[in-house]
């Protein structure tokens, strides 16, 4: 009497990718194509290779504070504005 469960198919159990609203675009995105800013802490699209998305969101910056960061576009703007009037600035590096 071997009666295994062979034919039991995980229906509702299959791990299905969660996926990451952009605060930017509003669009869905896989986790790993998002990255979140180091200023607002929205998680945004990031394609650093700028081939599987065609677009980012955001971009890796560089400040004269702490380096390399992520920062979402609404941000980078913020940033832009503050450098033309003199103060603390970041820029993409796209
Ligand atoms: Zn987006
Ligand atoms: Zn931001």
């Amino acid at each position: 009497m071997s009666t295994l469960p062979a034919q039991r198919r995980p229906a509702e159990a299959a791990p299905a990718p969660e996926l990451v609203a952009c605060a930017v675009c509003g669009l869905e995105g896989s986790p790993k194509e998002m990255a979140d800013c180091a200023e607002c802490g929205a998680v945004f699209h990031i394609d650093l290779s700028q081939q599987a998305l065609g677009r980012s969101c955001g971009a890796a910056t560089f400040g004269q504070a702490c380096g390399f960061s992520f920062s979402c576009d609404p941000c980078i703007e913020r940033y832009e504005e503050s450098a033309a009037s003199g103060g603390p600035w970041r820029s993409a590096v796209r």
